[in-house]
């Protein structure tokens, strides 16, 4: 088995992850956290909360995952979120045409059906199953659709992303933030695509979790407050210059920005944070860059875009995040599609003086000609804009007026140049957005956590975790199945319970089985209860990845427990070595 198969192999095994659905026969595409996976998710979300909720001070929301057509219509959805497919005029199996021109179009992306039909025809492409003709390229739309109500009156997608969510509840959200900018929104939650051939685990799925952050900022200024924090950090940008060399340059934040590497301060903060985040949940850094998207690659309306892409066993780099400014695009489509106006109020600093020119209708003149409609044409006049009047400047002006369109000389009109203040200006924001695809990291975390050591002839399977994201974090282990040992070790379950640790009890098979049983599925510390307890009061320490082992008291148990689990102390510094004369 290589490693990729002894990882998946491991997470069905103990509880991570299940293939759905397996008593009817399983479908592709859809996987169940089990008892080690949903904690593992769990607490992988809440460091990412951690990161783009607490200390950004952004707003968590949650929307449906089912959304109605006009949102999709607006977003581009429906016309584009789509792949294109062939399908075997003998066999019928069907494939992602652009997959197959692959090694003759290096971004297929860029074609059209038609061209990629006739590439798969000049090339004499055939199917890959039977050989057979293939027909000509579809396109196939990845959203679910359902049907809202009775009736088949109103359709419903399942939602692809839930960026959307964030887009159209900007009205209500900008308002919460007190209308000013920049402010951001997140959602944790269940997106849904119809993908073709899911394969390869979690990491193309049907049905997965994404959270996503629309960060909402003044277009005209994309510097960052907090910038100064992530300066320093070194990392790897494979950057598009990078790209043509085929190696990534390593380099601080700092600089990256400077020199225009990454378009501007919030995107290089984003991404930063987002380089933290991954580190802190057990992505390992040397399987770790941050790749720029191609000109041709990115989509039109955006200003730049990185990915975090991670090296995994056999599968190659795959990418897990994507960081993108996104300018103004989801919000201008929405503002179309909805006739609601999704620009914000600015205030300058400092109010600004302007020239102006403005109209001042001669009434006397006016009067005599337009009767009774004299004021209406007065107040037009007045409405007309500074480029209308100094366009009709020494001419003619034309206004509408209950539907009827006059001309007035403008000699009956004199032109005055006044002083304004400028309190502000209307913006569209721009948006900066960090995608996560959390089913990716957690097999990620897996992959990188994953290794076996040789213990005295031995294999010893380990996910070295994070205690962060560690699902069972103390394993309580009386070294034999005796009431005078389980009683006080279920005791000690009991208050590490009772003080918020997760702990794990297990008295069945030998001591060395479990330690196995216990680093096999990444818990952090066992703990051994035996004789000592009752002779000495004290019980044992393991530590996972040394499996070097300390005396503590018992009383200090929980103490020193969650000072070893923050990292507070050293494995070393927390109580009196154990030598450990015998086989595990
Ligand atoms: P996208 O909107 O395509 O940029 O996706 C954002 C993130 O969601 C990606 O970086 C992936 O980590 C994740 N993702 C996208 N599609 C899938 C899928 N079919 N299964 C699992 N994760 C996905």
């Amino acid at each position: 088995m290589d490693k990729n198969e002894l990882v998946n192999e491991l997470a069905r095994r103990r509880g991570f992850l299940w293939p759905a659905f397996e008593l009817y026969g399983g479908a592709a595409g859809f996987y169940d956290y089990g008892p080690l996976g949903a904690p593992l998710k769990r607490r992988i979300e809440d460091i990412w909360r951690q990161y783009f909720v607490i200390s950004e001070g952004f707003a968590e929301i949650e929307a449906p995952t089912i959304g109605v057509e006009g949102i999709y219509q607006a977003s581009g959805h429906l016309s584009g979120f789509s792949d294109p497919l062939t399908s075997c005029k003998e066999c019928k199996e069907i494939y992602r045409a652009d997959h197959l021109i692959k090694h003759i179009i290096e971004v297929p992306d860029a074609l059209s059906n038609e061209e990629i039909y006739k590439c798969i025809q000049d090339n004499e492409i055939g199917c890959p199953e039977c050989g057979g003709e293939l027909s000509e390229v579809y396109e196939f739309n990845l959203m679910f659709k359902t049907m809202i109500g009775p009736g088949n009156k109103m359709a419903g997608y399942l939602r692809p992303e839930t960026a959307q969510g964030m887009f159209i509840n900007f009205p209500r959200l900008l308002r919460y933030f007190r209308d000013s900018l920049p402010f951001a929104a997140v959602q944790i939650g269940k997106s849904f695509r119809n993908e073709i051939s899911p394969r390869q685990g979690v990491i193309r799925l049907r049905e997965f979790t994404q959270a996503e952050a629309e960060i909402f900022i003044d277009p005209r200024d994309k510097s960052h407050p907090r910038f100064a924090e992530i300066a320093d950090i070194k990392m790897k940008f494979y950057s598009q210059a990078a790209q043509e060399k085929g190696e990534e340059e390593e380099m601080t934040f700092g600089e990256a920005a400077q020199r225009g590497v990454v378009a501007h301060q919030a995107l290089a903060y984003y991404v930063a944070r987002t380089y933290q985040f991954l580190l802190a949940v057990g992505v390992a850094a040397d399987k770790l860059r941050f790749r720029q998207h191609k000109s041709d690659e990115m989509a039109h309306y955006a200003a730049d875009c990185w990915d975090a892409e991670v090296f995994l066993d056999r599968l190659g780099w795959i990418e897990i995040v994507g960081v993108a400014d996104r300018t103004d695009y989801d919000l201008v489509a929405h503002a179309q599609a909805s006739r609601v106006n999704l620009s914000v109020f600015v205030h300058y600093d400092q109010p600004v003086k302007r020239k102006k020119l403005v109209i001042k209708p001669d009434y006397k003149a006016l009067g005599p000609r337009f009767k009774a409609r004299a004021k209406a044409v007065g107040e037009a006049l007045k409405a007309l804009s500074p480029e209308e009047l100094e366009a009709s400047r020494g001419d003619k002006i034309y206004l509408t007026i209950e539907g009827e369109r006059i001309e007035i000389d403008s000699s009956l009109v004199s032109f005055e140049s006044v002083e304004e203040e400028i309190r502000g200006e209307e913006v569209v924001p721009h948006v900066i957005e960090p995608s996560f695809g959390i089913d990716r990291i957690i097999y990620t975390v897996l992959d990188h956590s994953f290794y076996q050591d040789d213990v005295e002839g031995e294999m010893r399977s380990v996910l070295r975790f994070n205690p962060a994201v560690a699902p069972i974090e103390v394993a309580v282990l009386p070294l034999m199945d005796r009431k005078e040992l389980s009683d006080p070790a279920r005791a000690i379950v009991q208050e590490l319970r009772s003080s918020g640790m997760r702990v794990d009890y297990d008295a069945s098979g030998s001591i060395g089985r479990r330690y196995r049983r216990n680093d096999e599925i990444g818990t952090p510390f066992d703990i051994t209860v035996d004789y000592e307890i009752r002779e000495h009061g004290t019980v044992t320490i393991r530590d996972r990845d040394s499996m070097k082992q300390i005396k503590v008291s018992r009383r200090q148990i929980a103490d020193k427990l969650s000072a070893l689990l923050a990292g507070r102390i050293k494995f070393e510094d927390a109580g009196e070595p154990v030598a450990l004369g015998k086989k595990e």
